[in-house]
């Protein structure tokens, strides 16, 4: 039978570390209790029509300002099996509520290549797509071939291939038309067999090197990713947070031009005709890295990432972001996104 409770404390689902209610929480272990919680008695009217209803992985891209007045459905599918191998690649299924992580040492202890470089990202398999995971060089949208979702409104089991998924840089449709619309229940990723380094990112070479391993395995690379992480990222277990707060901006050539006149330092990766700027550059110019507010700051050692400090309120977090998007924007003229989602 569907776990169930009832006016719960969300506080140990997110790693933000931050109080919230939540009306109602179902753990949702296989795909088949999905039919089991829709008809679970006065349902409808706990997600007011499906209105309220909010899919929770690990809630390590998340910030609640509030209590929730609906459902919270805490994913925990899991299973991971091959559905395809051939000499060259595998494709695996991956159950939406497997912890990202073991999905990566999963597959680079079978010598399968594609998402070491997304070692030790927080999170389920299920919410990588939702927001196109990535870090040194590699995006989730590279590798995944199919997602396959329910629709809550339409009450109809999908499938969306790569395409359908419309990814973008931290973004993809299940951030926009379908977001809170559906439970994506498992993800199907496509691997390769042969080796494929991608080194090039700042950090996992030197790493490497430190290690002593010239010609690295893609454990070796996901140890290696892992390391310089841990070196630079807080552990939400010690220090709440959700990894990076903003989004890097996107900017025209001529935003760029005009910047890189003013600030000869400033570094970006060109996208097109369109660079994209580091974020957290912008942050510590704006001179608030390492910044401090009673129970919540800007990491010193990564100025992107918010942190609660112990007994910040969703609330306050939000209002200290807002006051570092005005002075980035105040000095540059640049509005900082969210990458983190606010409820
Ligand atoms: C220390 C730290 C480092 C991080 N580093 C990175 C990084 O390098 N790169 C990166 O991209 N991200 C990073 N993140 C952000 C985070 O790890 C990812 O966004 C991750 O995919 C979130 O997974 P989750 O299961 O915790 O999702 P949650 O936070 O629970 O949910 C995130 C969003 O996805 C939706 N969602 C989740 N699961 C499902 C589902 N099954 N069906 C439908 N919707 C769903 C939720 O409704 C919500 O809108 C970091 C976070 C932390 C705390």
């Amino acid at each position: 039978m569907i776990r169930y409770l009832r006016n719960t404390s969300l506080l140990p689902y997110n790693t933000f570390g931050v109080e919230a209610m939540a009306s109602h929480l179902f753990f949702l272990q296989s795909p088949g209790e999905l039919k089991e919680m829709l008809d679970f008695p006065g349902f409808s009217q706990m997600s007011d029509d499906m209105c309220n209803l909010l899919v929770l992985g690990q809630g390590s891209n998340i910030l609640f300002t509030d209590d929730y007045h609906g459902v919270v459905v805490r994913n925990e599918i899991g299973g991971i099996n091959v559905t395809y191998e051939d000499e060259t690649s595998v494709m695996i299924e991956a159950g939406s509520g497997v912890v990202w992580n073991d999905l990566v040492e999963f597959t680079v202890n079978r010598g399968w290549w594609g998402i070491e470089n997304l070692a030790l990202i927080p999170g389920t398999a299920g919410a990588a797509p939702v927001q196109n995971i990535g870090a040194y060089g590699v995006e989730a949208a590279d590798v995944i071939t199919r997602v396959n979702a329910f629709h809550l409104e339409k009450g109809k089991w999908m499938a969306l291939d790569n395409r359908e998924c419309g990814f973008g840089y931290r973004d993809s449709i299940f951030k926009r038309e379908l977001r809170n619309k559906t439970i994506i229940y498992s993800v199907v990723f496509r691997l390769s067999k042969k080796a494929q380094p991608m080194l090039e990112y700042s950090g996992i070479r030197e790493e490497l090197e430190r290690m002593g391993i010239s010609d690295p395995s893609g454990a070796d690379i996901s140890a290696a990713v892992a390391s310089v992480r841990r070196s630079k990222l807080p552990d939400p277990e010690i220090l709440g947070n959700a990894g990076s707060f903003f989004k890097n901006p996107v900017v025209s050539e001529t935003i760029y031009r005009e910047l890189s006149g003013k600030y000869p330092q400033l570094r970006a990766h060109r996208q097109g005709d369109q660079y994209k700027i580091p974020a957290a550059w912008l942050i510590e110019k704006a001179g608030c890295k390492g910044y401090r507010e009673g129970m919540m700051g800007c990491y010193e050692k990564q100025p992107l990432i918010l942190v609660n400090y112990g007994g910040a309120t969703g609330k306050q977090i939000l209002g200290f972001s807002e006051k570092i998007q005005e002075s980035v924007y105040s000095l540059f003229g640049i509005v900082l996104e969210r990458e983190v989602n606010v409820f």
